[in-house]
């Protein structure tokens, strides 16, 4: 592969997991309502997407894996519209330099095609099912440059990091039904029914759902809406805390935070709530520069927001205790 390639795949494919977040968000940029997710040892052996969304266009698809092949025009400005998730068509081409890729695609347009790239050059070329939709196969990653493997944590670790990114996208698209496999043993499945409280249900449980308070605010800048749940029922922990800008799940610790001090206000504060909150802004408020992977996010009114955050959620348990 070329050797920018392989220097970019440092950034963007750091580990399975991340392999698995790019193309999720390109499955969810191409309309899936459904996104099935298998992984074999933890994805170090193999991780495969099916999705049934617009497909590729045969005539595109031999250039996927080069470097800025992308159809979603974009910049950064564009990065936290809900629209498009990807932007620099930058991942295809980072996971091609250091995986066997297998892909099968239709788009309504063209013929299906099934192509194998090895190290992102196209080592066979064969008849595709006729489905719209596409199902993508990345093998042995890492193959090719065994410095990375090293750095991979314990296989274990690995699959919980999948899990945890593919339970944070769940909650961001309830309209979206995403099923997990791993090792052939169903792991997580989402009715993609589109409420909000079911993905919850199905994720942290029943009793966990029941007990979800909503959580809403809007201000001139900014729109929250999401649940909140004590933790009584569950194991506490801070991971429990899932935020999103315009629908991408992200991490910032001031505003976990935020949400941890307005329920602290309440509730004993050795213990952390399950929340689910997304904020709708303008994507020119957000500063998304800060890590190719694109999770860690700073704001240019952050003090606002993360006074906002923290008395919506002191506010919603209140009434809630009222
Ligand atoms: P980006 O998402 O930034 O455009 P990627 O390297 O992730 O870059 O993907 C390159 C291109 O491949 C996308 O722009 C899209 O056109 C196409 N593509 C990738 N995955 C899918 C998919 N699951 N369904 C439809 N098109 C896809
Ligand atoms: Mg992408």
């Amino acid at each position: 592969p070329k050797i920018q390639n392989k220097i970019a795949a440092g950034e963007v494919v750091e580990r399975p997991s991340s392999v698995v977040k790019e193309l999720i968000e390109n499955s969810i940029d191409a309309g899936a309502s459904e996104i099935q997710v298998s992984i074999e040892e933890s994805g170090m052996k193999e991780i495969r997407v099916i999705d049934d969304g617009e497909g590729i266009e045969a005539e595109d698809a031999p250039l996927l894996f080069e470097r800025h092949a992308t159809s979603k025009i974009g910049n950064d400005y564009d990065l936290f519209q809900i629209r498009t998730m990807g932007f620099r068509g930058e991942a295809l081409a980072s996971i091609g330099a250091v995986a066997k890729v297998t892909l099968e695609t239709m788009n309504r347009d063209s013929e299906p095609v099934k192509l194998q790239y090895d190290g992102g050059v196209i080592a066979a070329n064969e008849p595709g099912k006729a489905r719209i939709g596409t199902d993508i196969t990345i093998r042995e990653l890492f193959f090719n440059t065994p410095a990375r493997l090293k750095y991979v944590r314990s296989l274990r670790t690995e699959a919980g990091k999948v899990i945890d990114i593919i339970q944070r996208m769940a909650l961001n698209h309830p309209a979206i039904s995403f099923t997990l496999l791993i090792d052939g043993k169903e792991k997580l499945r989402t009715s993609g029914k589109g409420d909000l409280k079911a993905v919850i249900a199905d994720i942290y449980g029943i009793n966990v759902a029941r007990l979800a308070v909503p959580v809403e605010a809007r201000t001139p800048d900014f729109h929250i809406t999401g649940y909140i749940v004590r933790p009584e029922v569950t194991r506490s922990h801070r991971n429990f805390i899932n935020l999103a800008v315009n629908q991408r799940f992200i991490r910032n610790f001031r505003l976990s935070q935020s949400i941890i001090n307005g329920y602290h206000t309440l509730q004993p504060k050795d213990k952390y709530p399950v929340a689910v909150i997304n904020m709708e802004m303008d994507p020119k408020i957000v500063d998304v520069n800060v890590h190719p992977a694109k999770t860690e996010v700073r704001f240019s009114k952050e003090h606002e927001l993360n006074a906002l955050v923290e008395q919506t959620v002191r506010e919603a348990l209140r009434e809630e205790t009222l």
